[in-house]
């Protein structure tokens, strides 16, 4: 599974009669327009990502039939039950003018969904009307993860090139191919307004410690534990990054592990990577990484210097 955090404005959308038609082909009974909020978003697009990985434009296509019907959750500690949303329109948009950082077409996929006009949802529904971002998150599965440089699927096959470094003048990433499934997306409130508040609760916090020490019992207000509470909502996204990049690490190391001892098999590297701290298994990538450019530098070389054919070299 993979998880994709994009940074795309929500933004309402007014309902049209299209649209209604659509909803209430999810819904239990006939909903009118006034008793429903739908919002746009964008979903996923092919640029490169932190994790250097893009999906192609065949899967963004796939992906527009697999996020139908999804839920979305509001990420929001305090408010997320009963507070969801779901999809009930995909497109992929191919921008005319503008170019992903390969000099392609800019694909993107966007959707529309709705949620119901409740007591419960009004605070979200002003949110989004009153143009506060959000980010989204979405997790989907993928059968392919090829190299950008040969094509080879990493997870299956494997090759030399290693993500982030330059060959024939672009950088090696991974192209996310064929989708197998979409799950739930959820939208976290960008922390920025919160900032404010953690301070403060920080604060609280250190006296309410000081103070146990000394023995003394000392109460917390309702709205510096609220204020606790949000900060601790708006870390589990960040959290989440570094889960998601711990992930891509480990990958990363076994797959180099492999090229690197091939006669170690790859479930014994994946057992000695999990167990060791994220900043070990960065050593331990890059000491990889240095045996296998000593054990292939004539391909390396090659591939630096060809432009658009290094698929040959596999071919000799
Ligand atoms: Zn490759």
């Amino acid at each position: 599974m993979i998880n994709k955090d994009y940074r795309g404005d929500v933004e309402p959308v007014a309902a049209s009669a299209e649209d209604m038609a659509l909803i209430n082909g999810y819904s239990r009974k006939e909903l009118s327009a006034d008793q429903v909020y739908t919002f746009g978003i964008l979903l996923c697009d092919n640029e490169i990502d932190r994790d250097l990985e893009r999906f192609d434009t065949d899967a963004l296509q796939e992906l527009s039939k697999l996020f139908l019907g999804r839920t979305g959750i509001f990420d929001h500690s305090m408010r997320s039950d009963g507070q969801t949303s779901r999809i009930y329109y995909t497109e992929v948009r191919r921008d005319p003018v503008k170019k992903n950082s390969l000099g392609e077409q800019y694909v993107s996929l966007h959707a529309k969904a709705y949620m119901l006009r409740t007591e419960k949802n009004a605070d979200l529904i002003a949110e989004i009307d009153g143009g506060i971002k959000k980010e989204a998150s979405v997790s989907c599965s993928v059968a392919k993860v090829r190299c950008s440089v040969c094509g080879a699927d990493r997870r299956s096959e494997g090759c030399e090139h290693i993500k982030g470094r330059k060959y024939g003048g672009s950088v090696c990433h991974s192209v996310l191919c064929e989708p197998t499934d979409a799950y739930e997306w959820s939208f976290v409130a960008v922390p920025a307004q919160r900032a404010a508040g953690v301070t403060k609760s920080y604060g609280a916090l250190e006296k309410v410690l000081k103070s146990s020490d000394k023995g003394e019992t000392v109460s917390v207000s309702r709205k510096d534990l609220s204020a606790m509470l949000e900060h601790i909502a708006a870390l589990e996204p960040r959290a989440q990054d570094g889960i998601n990049y711990r992930r891509s690490l480990e990958n990363e190391t076994v797959r180099l592990g492999m090229l690197a001892l091939p006669s170690i098999g790859a479930d014994c590297i994946e057992e000695l990577v999990s167990s060791l701290s994220t900043k070990r298994i960065e050593e331990i990538r890059t000491a990889f990484e240095n045996a296998v450019s000593k054990k292939l530098p004539i391909k390396a070389q090659l591939c630096a210097k060809t432009e658009k054919s290094d698929n040959d070299e596999f071919k000799i």
